[in-house]
């Protein structure tokens, strides 16, 4: 599986997680896919009610909005990004659990290794391989 964005997207995600810094950040991601290939079409820059560097939570009323927003702009959330300050771009244990009722795309930025990885939690957890064009 593969997950396609453009240049100035991944830099609008760069841009997020360093202006989080040192905690964590997160989006949502809109586009198309199907079980091959996902697109990202726009991004939704949410805010992580936590402030915490090893956790983030996006408020029910702005997912509200989140989904609203794609769903008016014929797009679905295809992914969820958030962003590791101190850490490997790797789930930890509460993405695991949060990737199982979210079953989308979830793509991770390292702030420390300066890198995106991407994965998806099938029977057990997929990398997404990331095309940027
Ligand atoms: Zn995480």
């Amino acid at each position: 599986m593969e997950i396609v964005l453009t240049k100035n997207q991944k830099k609008v995600l760069v841009n997020h997680a360093q202006s989080n810094f040192p905690n964590e950040s997160c989006a949502l991601l809109f586009g198309i896919g199907d079980s091959k290939t996902c697109t990202v079409k726009d991004i939704f820059l949410a805010e992580n009610m936590e402030k915490s560097p090893i956790n983030f939570t996006i408020s029910n009323e702005e997912l509200l909005k989140g989904y609203k927003e794609a769903e008016q702009k014929k797009l679905d959330v295809i992914g969820i990004f958030h962003s590791h300050p101190h850490s490997e771009a790797v789930p930890s244990l509460t993405d695991k659990e949060f990737m199982v009722g979210n079953p989308v795309v979830w793509m991770i930025f390292s702030n420390k290794r300066d890198e995106f990885k991407a994965y998806i939690l099938e029977s057990s957890l997929v990398q997404v391989s990331i095309k940027i064009i």
